[in-house]
This record gives structure tokens, sequence and C-alpha cells, in this order.
């Protein structure tokens, strides 16, 4: 067990009410690496294992409060940006990130959750797209947010190797990691999962052997992890690989909490 970090993680996102995704499980994930987490709530879903049932933006006032009184007293080493609903939460949030700079920002670009619960408006694209992308450290799209982001489908292995150099050349992203979950077809018989990596030099691919569940809060835990990896010193692409990993650990030990048939992650 490593000594708890003396800098802190903070993630703005959203809440879910059900405790498997969003800012609960960013926290327990930060947590579970030993790193102080702060968080600045972009929008409240009222959630459980069956889907989303309401949500709630809170004022901008607001969010810019939670958002200063993290950086007025933490020594904050990296910031993971989740759920933000809509574009006035985009640039307010842009906003702030543009004045406090932290050192590295882990972008998951949260649409659509798997229950198939509108988590961004759709206008809101663009604004992600030309205010965060450039300024996130790296941006960790799923296949259908990626198609989004794109404009365009990602049909296999050989569309996916290509859309990692649009997303560095085309969007402005300084890396990017590709999750493969949505892809069929990779490694023998469909049995291997790989997220691919790029950063513009150093390319990489992690491969999992694929678990046949229906799980919950997978990038919301995949992005934390590489955000605390972050916060204790490790390089992108290293952190990329160790977050991984604990994903696919944490999705291994899940569990069903409630009358849904999606697996919550173990994060200990
Ligand atoms: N709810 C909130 C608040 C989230 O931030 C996320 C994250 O992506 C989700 C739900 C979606 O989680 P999942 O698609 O894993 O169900």
């Amino acid at each position: 067990m490593p000594t708890p970090s003396t800098v802190s993680a903070l993630t703005i996102a959203g809440s879910d009410s059900g405790g498997g995704a969003g800012i609960q499980a960013d926290l327990k994930t930060f947590a579970a690496h030993r790193v102080h987490g702060l968080s600045a709530i972009a929008a409240l879903t009222a959630q459980h294992t069956r889907g989303v049932t309401a949500v709630h933006v809170p004022p901008l006032a607001f969010l810019r409060a939670q958002i200063h009184a993290c950086f007025d007293d933490f020594d904050i080493a990296a910031v993971k940006l989740g759920m933000l609903a809509n574009a006035q939460v985009i640039h307010a949030v842009a906003d702030a990130l543009e004045t406090s700079r932290p050192a590295h920002i882990v972008l998951d670009p949260v649409m659509v959750a798997t229950s198939g619960a509108k988590l961004l408006e759709d206008d809101a694209l663009d604004a992600l797209r030309t205010r965060l992308l450039p300024l996130a450290s790296i941006v960790t799209p799923n296949i259908p947010e990626a198609e989004l982001l794109l404009g365009h489908p990602i049909a296999g292995a050989a569309a996916a190797e290509s859309a990692l150099a649009e997303f560095v050349d085309d969007l402005g992203a300084r890396a990017v990691l590709l999750k493969g979950g949505h892809l069929p077809g990779d490694g023998p018989g469909d049995t291997l999962v790989i997220d691919r990596y790029w950063d513009g030099e150093c390319v990489a691919q992690y491969g999992h052997d694929r678990l046949d569940v229906d799980a919950h809060g997978t990038g919301c835990t995949l992005a934390s992890a590489i955000t605390a990896r972050l916060c204790r010193g490790h390089a992108l692409p290293e952190a990329c690989e160790l977050a991984t990993g604990y994903v696919h650990r944490a999705l291994r030990g899940g569990y069903r909490p409630g009358r849904g048939d999606v697996l919550v992650l173990d994060h200990f």
C-alpha cells in the first residue's frame, strides 16, 4: 500500500446517486490509489442501476465557486473532466482551467450513459471539441464518442488506428486513449479488448480479455485512474497502461448492488 499522496486530484463531473459512475466512481478510484480527491459537481443525476431518471445542472456561479475553493487551498496535480451536461458548463470549466493551468487534465468526453441516457446536450459537441480538447493532456473517448467528435464512423481496427492520428493532427489533442470495447473483432475470436494510445510520438496498445458483462462507470473509473497515476508521478503511457489494468481488475471483482443487471466496479 503506497503512502498517501501529498498532492490532490480534482474531478469536475456529474454525480451518480446510484454510486456506480461519475463523481462517486472518481472519488473511490482516487482513494484506491491513495490520492486525495476533490470534487466540483457540474451536474447531478438521479440514477440507479436501471437508468437515469432526472438531471439537474447547478447554477454556473456555484460550479465556479466549487472549482475556485479547490484551487484556492489545495496543491492540485491533475484534473479529471467527466459529465459536463451542456455548452455553458463547458465554457465555464474551460475558463477556470485556463486561469488555474493544472499540470495535467484528463478529459473523458462523456456523452451518453450505457443505459442510453443523454449526459451531454447535442449542441455542446462543438464547445467540447474547440475549448476542452486543446486544453486536455489526454482525451479518453470510447468508439461512439470518437465517432461523434471526428464526425465519421470507425468500423474496425484499421479505422481506429487512423482515428488516433486524426485526434492529434486534426483536432489538436495532445494525446488520445481510444477505448476499444465497442469494436468487434479485436484479437482472435473477439476475445481481446484493445485500448489504443497515441501522443504524436509514442504509440501503445493495451489489451485485456473481453469480459462478457454489462458494467457501469468503467469510463469514469479509467479516466480517474489515469488522473491518479499522473498525480503519483507516472508518465502518460504508463499511467494509461496501469489504469486499463486497474479497470480490468475492478470489473473482474464487480458486483450488482441494485435490481438492474449492471455491474458496479470493485475499487478495493
Ligand atoms: N452518470 C454519470 C454522472 C456519469 O458521469 C457517467 C459517466 O460516464 C455515467 C452516468 C455513465 O456511466 P456508464 O456509461 O458507465 O453507465
